[in-house]
This record gives structure tokens, sequence and C-alpha cells, in this order.
């Protein structure tokens, strides 16, 4: 009797898909995350410094 192999359990957790930060590129844990003006979800540190950036390059307007 050919042995089958055992069917796959798929006990791993469903991986959440996770927004990803608009500044750093990487996933924003849903604990760690902030919205920006737009909704989007934003590391907190990425947020800051992303405000930062912005006023440094406000005299562009
Ligand atoms: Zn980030």
């Amino acid at each position: 009797m050919p042995s089958k192999p055992p069917p796959h359990p798929c006990l791993c957790p469903q991986k959440q898909e996770l927004p990803r930060c608009p500044v750093c590129d990487k996933d924003v844990p849903l604990e760690a995350a902030k919205t920006d003006e737009d909704g989007h979800a934003i590391h907190e540190d990425c947020y800051v410094l992303r405000l930062l950036l912005w006023k440094a390059t406000d005299g562009y307007h």
C-alpha cells in the first residue's frame, strides 16, 4: 500500500495582510499603526518623520 503523504495540516496561523508603511515600506503591525491624513496605516515614527520632511520641503510652494 503506498503511503499517502499526510494532508497539509494548515495549522499555521492565517497570515494577516498587514498594511504597508508608505515611508519605510515595511509592514505596519496593527498595534503600532497610526493613520495619516489619507487614511493610510503608517508607523508613528515614520509619520513624525514625514511631517518633518514635509516641513523641510515646505518652501517649494
Ligand atoms: Zn514605517
